[in-house]
């Protein structure tokens, strides 16, 4: 297996770098600089460029990366602008082999916080970009709840040991929101106490799993009976069916 580490960039993103002996990819490089010195401290040679979504903070590094290693091929979303023209468009079910890493890797599509939104997973790896954080979920900037819930839905369906690798520290503020929602659950608490330690030591949260973003966290808990009835009773509304509480709790986290 790679060994997959975080490169901070910006305040909170974390830009996940693949390596393997002298080749590496880079997940969602919004910023060069930091990945071109992780690169260089290792003596990596930059393979693979994978991106998630438009957005600047994941895709403004491609351009300089790619001017710096011309061989690195770009896998982008298919349904959004290609942050690069030699980019390969991607969509739900292609798969992607980086033999160099020795990674095989399925694309889902998983529109919500952007309509264009993939996941790339394989191996007991997911890179979820900006879909699932620990504790947490993307903001709806261009789909609707309906969308984003299914994404999540499919998401918190893989594996329960296959690592989550999201792309910003959010954990402990999400928790937060988790436990305001779920102040009884027993496993929010020990999370919420391994994380506070972690953060303490200015160490990354990262990568969760699905099996414990499951237990704790509220955005993949719309189906569980407690979850549902703190959202009706912030809303003050009788909510029908977990997309409808899902859209409940992403309203109430947007104003805590
Ligand atoms: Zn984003």
């Amino acid at each position: 297996m790679p060994n997959i580490s975080p490169i901070p960039a910006f305040n909170d993103n974390y830009i996940w770098l693949i390596s393997n002996g002298n080749s590496a990819a880079v997940v969602d490089p919004g910023d060069a600089a930091p990945v071109a010195r992780a690169l260089a401290e290792r003596s990596l040679t930059l393979d693979a460029i994978l991106i998630t979504h438009h957005h600047r903070d994941h895709t403004g590094g491609v351009k300089a990366l790619l001017a710096r290693w011309p061989e690195a091929r770009l896998y982008a979303p298919a349904a959004e602008p290609m942050p690069a023209a030699s980019g390969t468009a991607l969509q739900e079910g292609d798969r992607l082999t980086l033999p160099s890493l020795g990674l095989e890797l399925e694309v889902m599509a998983v529109p919500g916080h952007t309509l264009g939104h993939i996941a790339y997973h394989g191996q007991g790896l997911l890179f979820c970009g900006d879909t699932l954080f620990s504790g947490g979920c993307g903001r709806l900037f261009e789909g609707t709840p309906q969308q984003m819930h299914l994404s999540l839905s499919r998401l918190a369906a893989l594996p329960e040991d296959t690592k989550v690798y999201c792309t910003h520290e959010y954990t402990q503020a999400n928790l937060a929101f988790c436990h305001a929602v779920e102040p009884n659950n027993p496993e929010l608490k020990k999370y919420l106490q391994n994380v506070a330690k972690l953060r303490q030591q200015g160490l990354p949260t990262l990568p969760s799993s699905i099996g414990l973003e499951n237990a704790v966290n509220v955005f993949l808990r719309a189906h569980v009976p407690g979850v549902r009835a703190a959202a009706q009773h912030h809303a003050m509304a009788e909510l029908n069916g977990d997309a409808e509480v899902f859209a409940a709790l992403r309203r109430w986290k947007d104003d805590f």
